[in-house]
């Protein structure tokens, strides 16, 4: 015997992505189901960087957000700007000021940790409006004229079934959604492995807390970082871009390894410290191959749309914009009834639009030889004219994230 609930809106994941969207659903006062496989709190492998995008979302949800509950939240950390290692050891520091005497405005970014960022997400769910099922974790999908219907294993262990005319598919870079669908494909050009392991006493971070990014000689489309978090931790990664890795027979834990214990700019500042883990692998589903991420009764967001910044690898900003999105594109289906594919023609316009600019870099990138990239990075990042142009784009992001509405067409 299953359990069968109806709802009109069923989000599968209460990731970023999903929670957004059950979020500014509930903002609406729109009733709706969410069930996710895992209970929280729950660990997601990530770089835990939070960057000006997840803000502006966080911003729309409610001011106070940003302005009192990160500051205060022990969890959260705020981070001044960007370090880049060059190949040859320089540090090159953006530190965000309007002009070099200023006070610090607002933290280019955030660190923390995905079992309390999640978590803080999903005790912000409005119980009026969002029933959120979480250990149940989707089995099958599949369609009854026009209302799916999905199968699910509830915590108590008992079959729950939903029924649904809108699925909303958050459920990360593993899909139950996308794999009913057939697309769970993967395209190695689109699409980058990673590593992450937790580390105590890695030394030499900075004061101000930047999140720093070394570009590895020889090692083109792939950049280890260190992400500092509170009591003397960081978040260590590393990842490349899966196409490359595959012609060049690179082995990533193998470079992970020996970044750490052999690179001169790196190892130094390891050999005193204590790894948390053991290395552990997740892959990043890259938004330069663009996924259509509607049909007939769904929407696709985050990791399921294929949503990471190609250039930079993070995905929880534009995960949560498009769960924004696809709440506003949810309402105006039940305002009209209407759940076909026609209904969310521009749904992919408006989650791909904002993605333009780093998906040509991109192409630019994969297009160059290995010895014209090293080569670029070193040059690049100590050029005035490059940290000029950061300090102006800088002012443009915060200005993005503080000022601006996030602007949904239909
Ligand atoms: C090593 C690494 C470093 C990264 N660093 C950064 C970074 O610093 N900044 C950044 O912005 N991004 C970063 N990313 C990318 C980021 O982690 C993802 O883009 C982001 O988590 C996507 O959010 P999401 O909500 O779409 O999916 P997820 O966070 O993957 O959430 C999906 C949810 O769906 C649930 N689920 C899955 N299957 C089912 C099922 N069958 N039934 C029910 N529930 C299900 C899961 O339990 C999960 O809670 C990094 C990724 C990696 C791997």
């Amino acid at each position: 015997m299953s359990i069968i609930l109806k709802t009109d809106v069923l989000i599968i994941g209460a990731g970023p992505a999903g929670a957004t969207a059950s979020l500014f659903l509930a903002k609406m006062g729109i009733p709706h189901l969410i069930l996710d496989a895992a209970v929280f709190p729950r660990d997601k492998v990530c770089g835990d960087g939070l960057d000006l995008k997840v803000v502006r979302v966080l911003r729309h949800l409610d001011p106070s957000i940003v302005e009192h509950e990160l500051p205060n939240n022990p969890n959260f950390t705020p981070c001044w700007g960007t370090r880049f290692i060059t190949q040859n050891g320089r540090l090159v520091d953006f530190v965000h000021r309007s002009h070099p005497q200023a006070p610090l405005p607002h933290p280019l970014f955030w660190t923390a940790k995905r079992l309390y960022f999640d978590e803080y997400l999903v005790k912000k769910f409005d119980k009026t409006y969002a029933d959120f099922r979480q250990g149940a974790p989707v089995k099958h999908i599949f369609r009854d004229g026009n209302v799916w219907r999905v199968l699910a294993l509830a915590q108590s262990g008992e079959g729950l079934e939903v029924r649904a005319p809108l699925l909303i598919g958050a459920d990360g870079d593993h899909s139950v959604l996308l794999r009913h669908l057939g697309e769970r494909k993967i395209a190695r050009r689109h699409y980058a492995g990673t590593l992450r392991q937790y580390w105590r006493g890695v030394t030499e971070m900075s004061p101000q807390n930047l999140i720093e990014v070394y570009f590895p000689p020889r090692l083109p489309m792939s950049y280890f970082y260190v992400f500092p978090l509170p009591n003397g931790e960081a978040n260590v990664g590393y990842g490349m871009v899966s196409e490359v890795a595959a012609k060049g027979g690179h082995k990533l834990r193998d470079i992970f390894q020996r970044l750490i214990l052999e690179d001169p700019v790196l190892a130094p500042r390891f050999q005193s410290a204590m790894p948390l883990e053991m290395p552990v692998g997740w892959g990043l589903p890259l938004a330069s191959r663009r996924r259509k991420a509607f049909g007939d009764g769904y929407l696709l967001v985050g990791d399921a749309a294929s949503l990471v910044c190609p250039t930079s690898g993070e995905g929880i900003g534009t995960g949560m914009i498009s769960g924004y999105i696809a709440a506003k594109f949810a309402h105006k289906a039940l305002t009209d009834r209407r759940f076909d594919a026609e209904q969310f023609k521009h749904y992919d316009r408006e989650i791909y639009r904002r993605l333009h600019a780093e998906i040509r870099l991109y192409h630019l990138m994969m297009a160059l030889s290995p010895k014209i990239y090293d080569a670029a990075l070193n040059w690049l990042a100590p050029n005035p004219l490059f940290q000029w142009t950061f300090r102006h784009r800088a002012n443009g992001w915060l200005k993005t994230a503080y000022e601006r509405e996030i602007e949904v067409l239909f």
